[in-house]
């Protein structure tokens, strides 16, 4: 009974001080010292320190002889001091009769730590005060530290919990997610107690947590107190979202500790839209809704340097262009050929896994990436693939369409640096497939690279050789075979090229065809031929001497051919009659449609056509009548072989004798020994050429030619 009311008052204990503490308070005593984890201390009623447990010791480092008698302000931080919180505090004790606060206190060695104050006012029997009690109970251990840090979490909680448009958490210094505001379920679609405890990535894109980037921005906001971010985010279900935010470190804690992370986040995908509606055209091709060009080379420089920091890892491009597009489009209009196109975009997207990136390039053209590659042989899977899905005809509009294409497979690896190269590569390979026959793929190697770059170089050094003139002629003279005397020349053009030396036509004819570089050579070619036999018309008298000019089917296509006849000939004061112009069986052939007007219109203008190679073309003779021919040109193959081949000497038979019976002269090309010479006389034929008789040669030895009986060296001199 007696402990109680001790212990009830507690006024003999605390405040008579340690020397009148008696029997029953003894006891009570000793139960307040044994507390080493409450600082148990007593005030007299103007603040002074009267007694100090072992908890208190153990708390604050002073021993009770240091402190006993002392203002007990001394274990105030200098700040709390200063606003006369120890005041307070009293004063709000006897105020309630009991004050709880939560603060700082500063130990003997200077170190603060957080606690929980409980002060209370002491009162005599008559109600007068005497003195305070204060237990100091220092949250700084375990338990305590995360109750204080879940009672200063829920005043954050609820201070950023009405924020629902912005997404607020909280992480600590391992990225591991302490808080989520509602703002964040609505945000990320995941509620509180599914994240609590996980990585904070799980927001971020495989492809950012690839990058590095939620453990960069960590490091930044460490480094520099905050970091910002904008990018895509993953929503709870896989969606993504562009969001702008901030991750901001969180002050340390007054020991300096460092106490975490906070991130703010805004959804703008919204506000991104007409940003991504640009990006999508500038990345998309409308037509197809395929990526573009663009696009394909961004994910190719990715891939390269994937590959650089994998050098183990392999892509490949597939470069496709669809075999004969323009016929399709000329004979079946833009409408139908954009909607193949479609269809071809929807079949290439089957034929390749998610990952792989299929783009139109332009046109006709196509690619498709195949990101990892296992082998080689991967890449030509894909590439007979498409091939078949292409077989399959698409229904367009009732019309049955189908398509084949040339594939060019160019394999990547670290070896690149560009885009643009592995593309390029890729392509060459696409034309060394329409070169074998189309509807093939062909794999890329290196000697391609150089024949293409060859064939660059070529097709550059043709468009400057017509400006810098490097184009000359040589002349053959062609002979009647009676008695072998020169009737006129053909023109046989040269390229003087500045660092290969003379070259022959083959090595350029076909290239400047290509291009349409043949155009204004054959033109030099016309007007110059044409004022050389002016020359030796004039100079030799013989006003019958002809000149034979090879034109090209693109000339023939010209509607200024004409034009350029007739002023060749007004130009030199010729007759038409000493014009002649050849034309290949196989361009008269193929291109019929499209130079039949042309040639008719050569024909009345009294300029002879002469059929070139004759023999070697498709065997359809009805267009012989159809045109105003007057030569046929004995090919040499068979000439070559006329004395050898059986064959051959029936085919030449057989073509003199054609000529003759269509009403055309014969002329054999490729005379190079008499016995050829002899059968051809034998045949009947009127016209020769041939080494037999010259090489062509440079104008000024051909004109010593005219009006000789050829081969010089046969002791038969002019006439
Ligand atoms: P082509 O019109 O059939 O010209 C005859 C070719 O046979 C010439 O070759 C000539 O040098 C060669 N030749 C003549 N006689 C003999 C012989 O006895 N034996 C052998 N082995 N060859 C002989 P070249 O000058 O190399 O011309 C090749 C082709 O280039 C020409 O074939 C012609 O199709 C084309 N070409 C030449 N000049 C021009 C031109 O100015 N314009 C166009 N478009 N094509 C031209
Ligand atoms: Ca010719
Ligand atoms: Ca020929």
């Amino acid at each position: 009974m007696e402990r109680f009311a001790a212990k009830n008052t507690g006024a003999h204990v605390t405040y008579s001080g340690p020397a009148s503490v008696g029997q029953p308070l003894d006891q009570y005593q000793r139960l307040i010292e044994s507390l080493t984890n409450h600082a148990i201390f007593s005030l007299s009623a103007d603040g002074r320190i009267a007694t100090w447990n072992s908890g208190a010791k153990q708390t604050f480092g002073y021993d009770e002889h240091e402190v006993v008698g002392k203002n007990y302000s001394l274990i105030f931080t200098a700040e709390d001091i200063a606003s006369g919180r120890p005041g307070k505090e009293l004063r709000a004790a006897l105020e309630h009769g009991k004050e709880s606060v939560d603060g700082w206190h500063v130990r003997k060695d200077g170190t603060r730590f957080w606690c929980t104050d409980t002060v209370q006012p002491l009162r005599d029997a008559g109600g007068t005060v005497t003195g305070f009690t204060k237990i100091v109970q220092d949250s700084n251990d375990g338990h305590l530290a995360s109750e204080r840090l879940r009672e200063s979490e829920e005043r954050l909680r609820l201070l950023i919990e009405g924020v629902t448009d912005y997404a607020i958490f909280s992480i600590d210094l391992d990225g591991c997610i302490l808080l989520w505001n509602s703002g964040a379920e609505h945000v990320f679609g995941y509620r509180e107690a599914e994240v609590l405890g996980k990585h904070f990535s799980l927001v971020y894109t495989a492809e950012s947590i690839a990058r590095g980037v939620p453990a960069a921005e960590l490091a930044a906001a460490e480094r520099d107190g905050h970091a910002p971010d904008e990018g895509w985010h993953v929503r709870r279900g896989g969606d993504l979202f562009y969001a702008s935010g901030e991750m901001t470190r969180l002050k340390p804690d007054v020991d300096g500790k460092p106490r975490g992370f906070v991130k703010v986040a805004h959804d703008i995908t919204a506000r991104n839209e007409a940003e991504e509606t640009n990006k999508r055209q500038a990345f998309h091709d409308e037509l197809t809704q395929l990526p573009n060009r663009a696009f394909f080379s961004d994910s190719l420089r990715r891939s390269i340097a994937r590959a650089k920091r994998h050098p183990t890892s392999r892509f490949a491009v597939i470069f496709i262009d669809l075999d004969r597009f323009k016929i399709i489009n000329d004979s079946l209009g833009h409408v139908m050929a954009d909607g193949l196109l479609v269809h071809v975009a929807r079949t290439l997207e089957r034929c390749v896994r998610p990952e792989d990136v299929v783009a139109r390039l332009g046109g006709d053209e196509f690619a498709i990436l195949i990101s990892e590659l296992r082998g080689t042989v991967d890449a030509g899977l894909v590439a007979e693939r498409v091939q078949a899905a292409l077989q399959h005809p698409f229904d367009l509009d009732g019309f049955e369409v189908f398509t084949t294409a040339s594939m060019g497979i160019a394999i990547g690896s670290s070896t690149y640096d560009k885009p643009e190269q592995i593309l390029r590569d890729a392509d060459t390979a696409m034309y060394e497939a329409k070169e074998r026959g189309r509807a093939q793929h062909v794999l890329f190697d290196f000697d391609m690279h150089a024949r293409a770059v060859g064939l660059l170089n070529l097709q550059m050094d043709l468009r400057r050789a017509i400006a810098r003139q490097e184009f000359c002629v040589e002349y053959q003279p062609i002979v009647s075979l009676d008695h072998c005397r020169v009737v006129g020349f053909e023109a046989l053009v040269r390229w003087n090229h500045p660092e290969r030396g003379m070259l022959p036509p083959a090595e350029f004819i076909d290239e400047a065809e290509s291009i349409g570089a043949i155009i204004p050579i054959d033109r030099w070619v016309l007007h110059e031929a044409c004022r050389q036999i002016h020359a030796w018309q004039v100079q030799s008298g013989d006003l019958t001497l002809t000149m034979s000019v090879n034109l090209s089917s693109k000339q023939f296509a010209q509607e200024t051919l004409l034009a350029e006849i007739r002023a060749a000939l007004q130009n030199n004061d010729l007759t038409p009659a000493s014009l002649k112009l050849e034309i290949t069986e196989t361009v008269l052939m193929e291109k019929f449609e499209t130079i039949a007007a042309t040639v008719a219109q050569v024909g009345e203008l009294g300029v002879e056509l002469y059929i070139d190679d004759f023999g070697t073309g498709y065997s359809s003779l009805g267009y012989l009548t159809r045109f105003p021919l007057k030569v046929l040109k004995v090919d040499r193959s068979f000439v070559s072989q006329i004395t050898s081949n059986p064959r051959s000497a029936v085919v030449a038979r057989t073509v003199v004798a054609l000529a003759h019976s269509l009403g055309l002269g014969a002329l054999a090309e490729g005379i190079e020994t008499e016995q050829q010479l002899s059968k051809l006389q034998d045949l009947g034929c009127e016209l020769g050429q041939g080494f037999w008789f010259s090489k062509p040669v440079h104008a000024d030895i051909a004109q010593h030619l005219i009006g000789h009986v050829l081969p010089l060296h046969a002791d038969a001199p002019a006439a």
